[in-house]
């Protein structure tokens, strides 16, 4: 972190190309009192005739209001995976540059090394899901650009030290993203206030978790204002569509979210109280978030019985440190009630 210099690590191409520049982003002060004759729109209005703010700038005044992080600190996608992505595409040069990802984790970090031509350096979590930090900076060489970090981590739902996660941010030249998908179930505290003191954390979140909208695809990145200037140079301009953005406003500025959090943890309990007296279950490790990872005697056979009776769960057999392990979400009353008296039938 120390010698992190964005020029040293933002591709060449993104440093010397012109954005795209669209018609809503050269007359900003869209107003519906002009008349609009300069993006080919179709002139009958229906609420979604006009393109998208590109900079999205009313969901993001809300964002910034509620998280007490500047705007100019925040760029909005389709989804976090457009986020992501994005990364790639700014810092990471295609067959030089390399990651590290940390398996078992989010399995788009990997699928977007590749899309990429990036090599993805993988270190294995420890075998309580934490991050091997010594191992994890002697992988680190001078194309390493990125380190993903998921925390709460998917598919285990524990959250990391904050030893490591500092460890690592202070030790890296490179950005460092700390993906807070799951912030909201956890007891911690999100690293949005450790922004100031870290130019190459990123941070991500989403709406798709406990903010419950998902069907909206809206990720959210955080980051130093150098970063974000880079990122929306080359962003599609329309990326966040305008029923998505209308509808994120209303709904973040609705106080659902600590009510259903509350409810699902609520849930969460159940469910871990009720796999812990299961004969089949051999283990269920600590969430943070809104899913229980469980180790069973046999996970194919116990994922094929639930889908028998109409549940679907994870088999999350494959991954590293995962051998016969499902991935359970944690649905709402009536899904949990469920979920339990099959499990107890099984
Ligand atoms: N990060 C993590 C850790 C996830 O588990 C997921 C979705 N399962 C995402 C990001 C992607 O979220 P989005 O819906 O915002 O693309």
């Amino acid at each position: 972190m120390k010698d992190f210099n964005i020029q040293n690590i933002t591709r060449e191409n993104v440093k010397k190309m012109s954005p795209y520049s669209s018609a809503r982003d050269e007359f900003k002060d869209f107003t519906h009192t002009m008349v609009y004759l300069d993006a080919n729109e179709n002139p009958f209005q229906n609420g979604m005739n006009r393109y998208p703010d590109p900079q999205q700038k009313k969901l993001k005044a809300i964002l910034s209001k509620q998280n007490k992080i500047p705007e100019n600190q925040i760029l909005l996608g389709n989804g976090s995976d457009e986020v992501l992505d994005l990364l790639f595409r700014a810092f990471c040069e295609p067959n030089k540059d390399n990651i590290i990802t940390l398996p078992p984790t989010y399995g788009m970090y990997g699928v977007l090394a590749n899309i990429n031509a990036i090599e993805n350096k993988e270190v294995l979590l420890s075998s309580d899901f934490q991050p091997n930090v010594n191992e994890i900076l002697d992988a680190v060489n001078e194309k390493t650009r990125i380190i993903f970090l998921c925390s709460p981590n998917n598919p285990s739902g524990n959250s990391f030290d904050d030893e490591s996660i500092l460890k690592i941010l202070k030790n890296f030249n490179g950005i460092v993203v700390l993906d807070e998908a799951y912030i909201d179930f956890s007891e911690n505290e999100s690293y949005l206030s450790d922004l100031k003191l870290y130019p190459n954390l990123v941070i991500i979140q989403t709406l798709s978790k406990a903010y419950a909208m998902a069907g909206l695809r809206i990720g959210i990145l955080y980051a130093s204002p150098e970063i974000i200037t880079v990122l929306n140079k080359i962003k599609p301009p329309y990326n966040v569509n305008v029923a998505s953005q209308e509808h994120a406003e209303k709904k973040l500025l609705q106080s659902t979210l600590e009510a259903q959090v509350k409810k699902i943890k609520t849930e969460r309990n159940k469910t871990i109280n009720a796999l812990s007296n299961l004969s089949f279950v051999q283990k269920i490790f600590p969430t943070d978030a809104n899913f229980i990872l469980i180790k069973v005697d046999d996970a194919t056979k116990r994922y094929d019985q639930l889908i028998d009776k109409g549940i679907v769960v994870r088999n999350r057999s494959n991954q590293p440190l995962c051998e016969n392990c499902l991935r359970i979400t944690v649905g709402n009353k009536e899904e949990t009630e469920q979920l339990i008296t099959i499990l107890k039938s099984l």
